[in-house]
């Protein structure tokens, strides 16, 4: 890569450039403990100028004005005058346009590896750390219901549980219907579905969803028919049952792939790439629905990263537009998923106050069967989030958070 030669001329730097000047400016900084100068390329620079007619203030966007005329193989820096003191990076282009950018915006958006990777983890989003079955007692957390409506440092810190391991526990909520939708509008809003906004599990014979029924409900992942699946599903249960069943199982399906794709290549290949049909027809509050989403049960970004689990053997249809052939090596490697995500479930009983969040893209749930009678019933109100909502959420919070300092 080719560098620009930085000459020392004191607290101000100048330099001229010619046609076919070099690409990568780099920009001296005294605050880089480890003396590494800020590096950016010229054309990014020439996009992201900040003058008002590149650049309006009052939306924190740009102007598009550059690019009805933008020729990229062109543009080039013609003179470049660096400002330690006042920490100003001045630039004149070739095209005589001229701009000025402040060491402390550059500092947020330098190119160097070590910046974007910090950027990536404690602003985009955080690290998802997987974990076993046999770890959960160590990754539980539970937070007080008034501690994270009244407090945003424990606002903040729920949020960061639930992106980095996928879920937590909230304790001593008041029972009443509507906690799951105070505590959505402390992260925003709830994320309605065909099923409406809160949705209320308790036994119902002859009910029209599976989840509504006290029979044993094995692993699974909220509403895997959604292209856009509800991201973050919310549990409060306001009564339980004494009965010995109605127990709570967690998986972090993550592992359960980590697990595939180290010691069962094939069958992880199968469960990454076999598109399944997964549907539910019926109708909710007069609204009739078909909804029916295709997706493999595994499903992995451009850079190996799982971004999203589905499973729910209720709700997975039964047609399944594959290849004939593909399909009895997709059960064999979804039988192996399922056992294993069984061997990794974690197994406990929440109490009525309490409300069980966790990552519905990357956790399965489930529960152990119960006896329902009038004396003994479990009731349990939930709700749905968006990740896009949480992480923003999130941000705000990490933002005024790191300005406090
Ligand atoms: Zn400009």
């Amino acid at each position: 890569m080719f560098q620009l030669q930085q000459q020392q001329h004191g607290p101000e730097e100048e330099h001229h450039f010619e046609q076919d000047s070099l690409p990568l400016i780099l920009v001296p900084d005294e605050s880089n403990q480890l003396g590494l100068p800020m590096q950016f390329p010229d054309i990014w620079l020439r996009d992201n100028c900040l003058c008002s007619e590149c650049y309006l203030h009052q939306t924190r966007s740009r102007l598009p004005q550059l690019w009805q005329h933008l020729d990229t193989k062109r543009i080039r820096v013609y003179h470049l005058n660096i400002d330690q003191k006042q920490e100003i990076l001045y630039i004149e282009w070739n095209d005589g346009h001229r701009s000025e950018y402040p060491f402390c915006w550059l500092r947020e958006r330098d190119f160097s590896l070590a910046n974007r990777s910090h950027y990536l983890q404690n602003f985009y989003r955080p690290e998802p750390r997987h974990w076993s079955g046999t770890e959960f007692a160590l990754i539980q957390k539970e937070f007080l219901y008034q501690d994270l409506i009244s407090n945003n440092d424990e606002l903040q810190q729920w949020l960061y549980q639930l992106a980095v391991y996928g879920m937590a526990l909230i304790k001593e909520a008041p029972l009443e219907f509507d906690v799951v939708r105070h505590l959505c509008n402390r992260v925003g809003f709830m994320r309605r579905t065909t099923y409406g906004e809160e949705f209320s599990v308790r036994a119902q014979p002859g009910a029209s969803n599976y989840a509504y029924l006290a029979a044993p409900l094995p692993l699974h992942t909220d509403m895997p028919y959604f292209e856009y699946k509800p991201g973050v599903t919310l549990l409060h249960t306001l009564e339980q049952s004494d009965s010995p069943g109605g127990w709570n199982l967690l998986t972090d399906a993550y592992h359960v792939a980590d697990i595939l794709k180290q010691q069962y290549p094939e069958q992880f290949r199968i469960l990454t790439e076999t598109l399944v049909d997964w549907a539910d027809i019926g109708n909710d509050n007069q609204l009739e629905f078909h909804n029916i989403w295709r997706s493999p049960v595994i499903n992995v970004d451009a850079d190996g990263r799982y971004v999203r689990i589905n499973h729910s053997i209720p709700q997975r249809d039964s047609h399944f537009n594959v290849h004939p052939e593909q399909v009895r090596p997709w059960y064999e490697a979804m039988a192996l998923f399922v056992r294993l995500a069984h061997e990794q479930a974690y197994e406990f009983k929440t109490k009525p106050g309490d409300v069980l969040t966790f990552n519905n893209l990357r956790l399965v749930h489930g529960r152990t069967g119960y006896a329902d009678t009038e004396q003994n019933v479990r009731h349990i109100v939930g709700g749905f989030l968006d990740w896009d909502i949480v992480y923003s959420r999130w941000r705000i919070l990490q933002r005024s958070q790191t300005a406090d300092k």
